[in-house]
């Protein structure tokens, strides 16, 4: 029921945006399992009013880039042919590239991102690549006309470079607000996505997604996966579940 967003999967990077290789397989299993997993086009469509798949119904997305996908997420896709989103900061690829300075809990080795011979292996192999904008900045802070240079960039230099048309943004940090929504559909997108943290009126240019971070286990991914945009039910019946519910989901980082 609903579009899960991840960042890293990789070992040795203690950060909530680092879920675990082996965590990763078990959750894909579960998903596989238990979802109709859907390419992100193909799910837009079937979106509710409240921003919601039907029942039973997921699809993959990862923010960032990290290179680690190419180790982690590859090999899952080749053999189980999960489909999955990644959305890339544009600047990452350029000549002068871009270091991954907009990560709060850095850890202490560099971060890497996926260098183009790694996005057109993993395009090969059904992956779906779209803009996480130019450079990462918070585009609230920007103007109007600002965000539409940054998103038109990113949305141009990847179509270029993956030789597809890129037509769906993730928000960086998952932060918007309507001029930045408005910048998003005049550079040229057709859908951007979310990370709500409330409650937000969800609509083209603001769908939401759930975070799966670090120490979610099955329990929250079910959760996740199965309610996202309504509180843990706390009445008694519900009471331990939601004392489960809250110890998986504590933790979740502001991004
Ligand atoms: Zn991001």
């Amino acid at each position: 029921m609903t579009i899960l967003c991840y960042h890293s999967v990789e070992c040795g990077w203690e950060s909530p945006l680092a879920v675990e290789p082996d965590a990763f397989l078990q959750q894909a299993a579960w998903l596989q399992r238990h979802r109709r997993l859907l390419p992100l086009a193909d799910a837009l469509p079937r979106l509710d009013a409240s921003g919601r798949l039907p029942s039973g119904e997921a699809a993959l997305t990862f923010d960032d880039g990290f290179a680690a996908l190419h180790e982690h997420l590859l090999p899952v896709i080749r053999r189980t042919g999960l489909p999955a989103t990644v959305f890339l900061v544009a600047q990452t690829l350029t000549p002068q590239g871009q270091p991954v300075d907009w990560v709060d809990t850095p850890g202490t080795k560099p971060l890497t991102t996926l260098t183009l011979d790694q996005i057109l292996e993993m395009q090969d192999a059904g992956v779906d690549f779209q803009s996480h904008s130019w450079a990462h900045l918070r585009l609230t802070e920007l103007s109007e006309a600002e965000c539409v240079t940054d998103l038109r960039d990113s949305r141009e230099l990847l179509s270029d470079l993956l030789g597809r048309p890129v037509t769906l943004l993730a928000y960086p940090r998952g932060l918007h607000q309507a001029h930045v929504r408005r910048a998003a559909e005049r550079a040229g997108y057709t859908h951007a996505f979310a990370l709500p943290e409330g409650r937000e009126e969800p609509e083209d240019f603001a769908v939401p997604r759930v975070g799966i971070y670090r120490g979610n286990g099955q329990l929250a991914l079910r959760i996740k996966a199965a309610r996202p945009y309504l509180p843990v039910r706390t009445s008694e019946r519900f009471a331990s579940t939601a004392r489960r519910a809250k110890r998986a989901l504590r933790g979740r980082p502001w991004h």
